[in-house]
């Protein structure tokens, strides 16, 4: 897909939901942290457990010296607390061993590839966590955040195959997002996500209501399919 196209797309979903443009962003060590726990899990609940560990650590060498079965009672709520709580304490370690405090603002000056492959050495961050850390923060970088429900309106729109993984569907969309900025690339997030959640679900898509059915390989082959059920009928 070119990037005019992608440029469509953020068009189409713009005219029906509006533009989003969000100044107040977390700095990057409060964003990776609720990236973090917003893993597989619902974005209030993870919003409710970040709020809930700052209150606890009020700064995040507490947080990162503190034990891990407190750390996981703090989350209790979000997925897998049993792995988070002991993986961002490491991550948070880490960050700190390196840089001499726990800080990320050293990846405002360091290109987008080299920025991701930094954080996702932390054991528990993939692409999800790491472009998220670097687009929705105060980095404000380049990055594109493919969720599931991203993924799964990318995968039935044919903008990646079915089987396409969020790593390669970050590929696609960063390949195709010529002339976006690190806005465009958060706006285009966000609206994807949105159209997941409400008119493309996991079950039963509402294709009627999408402004995307025109173009969307999913709606035109079962356009297709009903027009040949319709002519079975008839013939
Ligand atoms: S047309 Fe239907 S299948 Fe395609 S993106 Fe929209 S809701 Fe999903």
């Amino acid at each position: 897909m070119q990037a005019a196209d992608l440029r469509s797309i953020q068009d189409r979903l713009a005219a029906q939901f509006g533009r989003i443009r969000v100044e107040e962003r977390f700095d990057p060590v409060t964003q990776f942290v609720g990236s973090f726990l917003g893993s597989r899990t619902y974005d209030q609940v993870s919003r409710n457990a970040l709020a809930k560990l700052m209150r606890r650590y009020p700064v995040w060498d507490a947080l990162a010296d503190a034990p891990e079965a407190d750390i996981e009672a703090v989350i209790t709520g979000v997925k897998y607390p049993e792995k988070k709580a002991p993986d961002l304490k490491r991550a948070l370690r880490k960050i700190r061993a390196l840089m001499g405090a726990i800080n990320l603002d050293f990846l405002a000056d360091w290109p987008v590839e080299e920025g991701l492959s930094w954080l996702e050495q932390n054991h528990g961050v993939g692409r999800k966590i790491a472009a998220a850390t670097l687009n929705f923060s105060s980095l404000r970088k380049p990055a594109f955040v493919v969720d599931t429900h991203v993924l799964r309106v990318l995968r039935r729109f044919d903008f990646v195959g079915a089987n396409a993984l969020a790593e390669n569907a970050y590929d696609a969309v960063m390949a195709a997002a010529d002339g976006f900025d690190a806005d465009d690339l958060f706006e285009l997030h966000w609206h994807l996500k949105g159209l997941g959640q409400e008119a493309c679900p996991h079950e039963r898509p509402r294709c009627v209501s999408c402004p995307l059915s025109d173009i969307c390989l999913q709606r035109v082959e079962e356009g297709a399919r009903m027009v040949m059920r319709v002519s079975d009928c008839v013939a």
